[in-house]
C-alpha cells in the first residue's frame, strides 16, 4: 500500500531529478520552444517540495492535489497548468483514502493523463507530454519500473514527430528532429516513482 508519505517522496525525488536535469530541459526547449522548460519546472517543483513540508498533507489525494494547485499557481508556461492537472486529477480520483494501491495509483493517472489531453487538445503522436504519459499509465498496471522505462520510451520516440500542440507545432516541420522538452520531464516525473519506491 502507498500512503501519504510515499506521494510525499514522489514529488521530493521528482524535484531533485528536474533540479539535476534542468539545463539538458532547458537545452531542449531551446531549438523547439523558447529554452525556459528546465527553469519553469525547476521553479514548480521547488514551490511544491515547499508547500508539503509547510502544510503537511496527510492523504495520498491531498498530497497530489496541493502539489498540482502549486504547479498551476508557480509555473507561467503551457506544462503549470498541464503537469497541474495531472496532479490535481490524480490526487481528486484517490479520494481522502490514507493508503492506496499501486492500481489505484495508475487508475488515478489514467484520470490524470485524460484531464491532461481533454485540457491541452493533444493525443498521441502530437510531441507533447502525452507521448511519454499515456505509454506510463499503460504499463503502470507491471511496475513502476515498467511504466518508467516506457515513458523513457515515449520520450525518445517524440524525435522523428512533427510537433502538432503547443509552442513547438508553429515551427511545421522543423520541430522534426528534436526531442520534445515536455515528454523528457515526464520521462523524469514517472522515473521518480521508482525512487520512491525505493526500487
Ligand atoms: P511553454 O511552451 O509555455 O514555454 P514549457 O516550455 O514549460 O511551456 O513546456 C513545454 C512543453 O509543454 C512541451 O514540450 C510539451 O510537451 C508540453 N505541451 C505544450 N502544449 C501542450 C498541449 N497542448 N498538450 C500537452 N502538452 C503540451
Ligand atoms: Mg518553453
Ligand atoms: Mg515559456
Amino acid at each position: 500500500m502507498l500512503d501519504a508519505d510515499f506521494f510525499r517522496r514522489w514529488m521530493t525525488a521528482a524535484a531533485a531529478s528536474v533540479d539535476r536535469e534542468a539545463e539538458r530541459l532547458t537545452a531542449l526547449d531551446s531549438p523547439i520552444g523558447d529554452a525556459d522548460h528546465g527553469s519553469n519546472m525547476q521553479r514548480g517543483f521547488r514551490a511544491v517540495t515547499a508547500v508539503l513540508e509547510r502544510e503537511a498533507p496527510d492523504t495520498p489525494g491531498a498530497v497530489l492535489q496541493l502539489a498540482g494547485r502549486q504547479l498551476i499557481s508557480t509555473v507561467g508556461g503551457a506544462s503549470g497548468p498541464l503537469y497541474g492537472t495531472l496532479l490535481r486529477r490524480a490526487g481528486k480520483a484517490l479520494g481522502d483514502a490514507a493508503e492506496v494501491t499501486e492500481e489505484q495509483l495508475a487508475d488515478a493517472l489514467r484520470a490524470g493523463v485524460d484531464a491532461v489531453m481533454a485540457l491541452g487538445g493533444a493525443t498521441p503522436g502530437d510531441k507533447t507530454m502525452v507521448d511519454a504519459l499515456v505509454p506510463a499509465v499503460d504499463a503502470l498496471g507491471t511496475s513502476f519500473e515498467a511504466a518508467s522505462a516506457a515513458a523513457e520510451k515515449g520520450a525518445v520516440a517524440t524525435t522523428p514527430l512533427q510537433a502538432r500542440k503547443g509552442r513547438a507545432s508553429y515551427l511545421g516541420e522543423r520541430s522534426i528532429g528534436h526531442q520534445d522538452p515536455g515528454a523528457t520531464s515526464s520521462a523524469l516525473l514517472i522515473a521518480a516513482l521508482v525512487e520512491a519506491a525505493g526500487e
